[in-house]
């Protein structure tokens, strides 16, 4: 393995969590052995305290009873009665020189002549034995004579016992370190799934160029599962996004090529054919009314899309509804009076909101528009407004052939144009350019319609975007 692998695999989130896991997992067994081991070493040497402390009371009884030979008795009572000697016994003079010493015979190298050195307090004497790590420990009584009575007691058996505690410890931490390792290892690998997965298909993305792939989720819950979610949702709507934006593409190539080829072929007719000035001014009127066609078709496309993108730079300012109405219906009464169409109108005089007026004014336009193109000639066209607390709404009723139900949601995309509707003049782009308008300012437009009755758009306008 080189020294670069070896590097890289240390930078890796999957390598630090297997080291925190380890870490945290044998840090907490080495705690809880710690604890284990103070506490049963803290409760042992108790046990031997209240041992030598009860011993003390028995044989000063004894003493009490008849002196050192009472203690002695007792000695060889239990001796013969089989029980083992496991405890020292001093009786100390006045001057603490020894009168009576009894230990048992294994415990042989301690230095017992030191103790008539050591003063007699009522504390613990620690006696270290001469060759190995072995501890006397020696509790001390007031007799009544002005004698004392000291017993004592050897560490060893409570230091044989925590050193086996010690070795079963280091046997079972060499497992528990592998567990360690390797189970941090297991639930590295396992919580990380989710990001691997993550980066294959990001991976897979860029590789090919194909946004429909997605990550699998697990159903967990859990904050990774919600991120591969909002992933895949992100990747959705860049999807949808991609589509209608090579849809519109699509559309636009297909609905400038009709045009530009209208364009090329009067300009090699005017060219083929004889040219008198007449003729070529004719040719000349054609192209620019083809290419003024055009080009309201790329400056509504392009107002759709700042709209849509929120780049549109809004002039606000209190408009009067009313009066923005009126000259709607005022710029199309030679339309409508063309179709011997009837324009109602109904709206209060002073209906303010905050808006831009030449947009708003671009907006009801299209939708009058399609009102009177769309009724059939004798019909009848409504403009309505009305108030209301947080908003203004706008209704153009008109008594046109309707819009089947499955069309509904397709007229407001781009360079959609109704089945029923291609023999009448129009580019696809009026809803789409009103829509965007309305949702620039915070509103909503919606429609309801009824084929063979006729269709009321609605805008919904806050007073205040
Ligand atoms: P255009 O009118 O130029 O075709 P629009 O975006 O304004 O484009 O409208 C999209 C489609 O919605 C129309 O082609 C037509 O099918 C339908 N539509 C819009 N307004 C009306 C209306 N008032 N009555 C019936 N159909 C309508």
């Amino acid at each position: 393995m080189s020294l670069r692998f070896l590097n890289r695999i240390r930078k890796t989130t999957g390598f630090r969590l297997t080291l925190w896991y380890s870490a945290i997992f044998i840090l907490s067994s080495l705690a809880l052995f710690g604890i284990a081991y103070v506490l049963l070493s803290s409760s042992l040497k108790q046990k031997d305290h209240e041992t030598i402390q009860a011993k003390l009371k028995d044989y000063r009884a004894q003493y009490r009873t008849g002196g050192i030979i009472a203690i002695r008795n007792e000695l060889n009572f239990e001796k013969y009665a089989g029980k083992p000697n496991i405890f020292f016994i001093r009786v100390a003079g006045p001057k603490n020189q020894s009168l009576f010493l009894s230990i048992p015979d294994q415990w042989g190298n301690f230095d017992l002549q030191s103790l008539e050195n050591k003063a007699i307090d009522k504390g613990w004497i620690h006696l270290r034995a001469k060759e190995d790590e072995n501890v006397l420990e020696i509790a001390s009584i007031d007799l009544p004579d002005g004698c004392s009575l000291q017993i004592g007691k050897n560490t060893e058996s409570r230091e044989e016992l925590l050193e086996s505690f010690r070795k079963a410890f280091i046997a079972v931490m060499i497992p528990v370190i592998l567990l360690g390792v390797f189970g941090g290892q297991f639930l590295a690998f396992r919580a990380l799934r989710p990001i691997r997965q993550l980066i294959h298909t990001v991976r897979a993305i860029t590789a090919t160029g194909k946004i429909d792939s997605r990550v699998p989720t697990r159903q967990t819950g859990d904050e990774l599962d919600e991120l591969v979610i909002l992933f895949n949702q992100m990747l959705g709507q860049i999807e949808v996004l991609i589509n209608g934006m090579k849809d519109t593409l699509d559309n636009v190539a297909h609905d400038l090529r009709t045009p530009m080829t209208r364009l090329r072929g009067m300009a090699e007719m005017a060219l083929q054919g004889k040219q008198t000035p007449e003729n070529c001014r004719e040719a000349l009127a054609d192209c620019l009314e083809e290419s003024e066609r055009v080009l309201k078709m790329l400056n509504t496309l392009m107002d759709i899309s700042e709209a849509e993108t929120g780049a549109l730079k809004l002039k606000l300012e209190p408009v009067n509804i009313s009066e923005l109405l009126e000259n709607v219906v005022e710029l199309y009464r030679y339309v409508a009076e063309d179709k011997q169409l009837v324009v109602h109108t109904a709206y209060p005089r002073e209906l303010y909101v905050t808006a831009d007026r030449h947009r708003l004014l671009q907006a009801l336009a299209n939708l009058l528009d399609n009102a009177l193109k769309y009724s059939p000639s004798g019909g009848r066209v409504e403009v309505e407004a009305d108030a209301y607390p947080q908003e203004v709404v706008i209704n153009i009723k008109d008594s046109g052939p309707g819009i089947p139900p499955e069309e509904i949601p397709k007229i407001w995309e781009r360079l959609y144009r109704g089945d029923q509707s291609r023999s009448q003049r129009g580019l696809g782009l009026g809803l789409s350019l009103v829509k965007a308008i309305v949702a620039a300012h915070r509103g909503h437009v919606e429609v309801v319609s009824q084929p063979g009755v006729g269709s009321c758009f609605s805008v919904h306008l806050p007073r205040q975007p």
